[in-house]
């Protein structure tokens, strides 16, 4: 690290848990953001300014005027452009130091496997069930931390699945996937702003956590959080030993089962 990092990550290295190994831990670090949204704008905000030094952003959609309202990595004049760029462009603004790698279509098959095998954590930040499935069994098979986060209306919810343990449950022992599952979006639903806002930055919060291996992460543990009322609640869960994404005793799910609902 050189005269100017040090002065530009001081106050994390002034932190008695930090200091400059572990600001050294986040320049060597990639981390893959799936979802340049709500949750994805605080979280690839927080982890650029804290200096993670390798940031892959996957997203296939365009900055629409009703994504301004909570997505507040883009501006007014990307609406129409791809969002991972519009947020790469963000990014870059704020901290020409790091590498921003921009994945402008939705990550699917090999192309999400290779992506994931590269990083040393992945934050879920998309927005519907079969993304998250696909993204939960890519971690699993790389054994890789992913920090899930979600928001609707006034509902947000967090979690780890710390795929490097054993012992971690896998998304897919919280939330098995059910065809007829329906999806809450957005544009239906309506969403609180400061909402995602709040998870997004707990995403990277956890992120950075993981990274610098910085108190305990979030494994095991979903915290759901009311907006209305600002109640968060803990509910514990272990892994599912009959799990059909991670259970030891199931076989490897076939290529055309593992990406049938992608
Ligand atoms: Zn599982």
């Amino acid at each position: 690290m050189n005269d100017k990092d040090l002065l530009r990550y001081s106050r994390h290295i002034l932190l008695n848990e930090f200091g400059v190994e572990a600001q050294q831990r986040l320049a060597d670090s990639r981390a893959l953001v799936i979802g340049a949204g709500g949750l994805g704008s605080a979280a690839l905000l927080y982890l650029a300014s804290a200096g993670v030094a390798h940031i892959s952003i996957a997203d296939g959609d365009v900055v629409d005027l009703t994504n301004l309202q909570r997505q507040i990595i883009h501006r007014e004049e990307t609406i129409g452009h791809n969002k991972a760029q519009s947020a790469a462009q963000t990014l870059r603004a704020i901290n020409s130091e790091i590498d921003i790698e921009v994945l402008p279509a939705r990550l699917l098959g090999e192309a999400l496997e290779e992506q994931v095998a590269r990083a040393d954590v992945v934050l879920d930040c998309s927005d519907n069930f079969s993304t998250r499935h696909a993204v939960n069994r890519a971690c699993v098979r790389f054994r890789k931390p992913l920090v899930s986060g979600a928001g609707i209306r006034f509902d947000g919810q967090i979690t780890t699945f710390d795929l490097r343990d054993g012992s971690s449950p896998c998304y897919h022992c919280l939330f098995p996937d059910r065809t007829d599952a329906e999806e809450e979006r957005c544009a239906v639903m309506g969403v609180f702003a400061p909402l995602v806002g709040i998870i997004g930055a707990m995403q990277a919060a956890e992120a950075i956590r993981i990274l610098t291996g910085i108190g305990e992460s979030l494994m095991g543990r979903l915290l759901l959080l009311d907006a209305r009322t600002m109640n968060w609640q803990t509910v514990k869960f272990k892994r599912d030993l009959e799990c059909a994404a991670c259970s030891r005793e199931h076989a490897p799910p076939s290529k055309e089962q593992e990406y049938a609902t992608t």
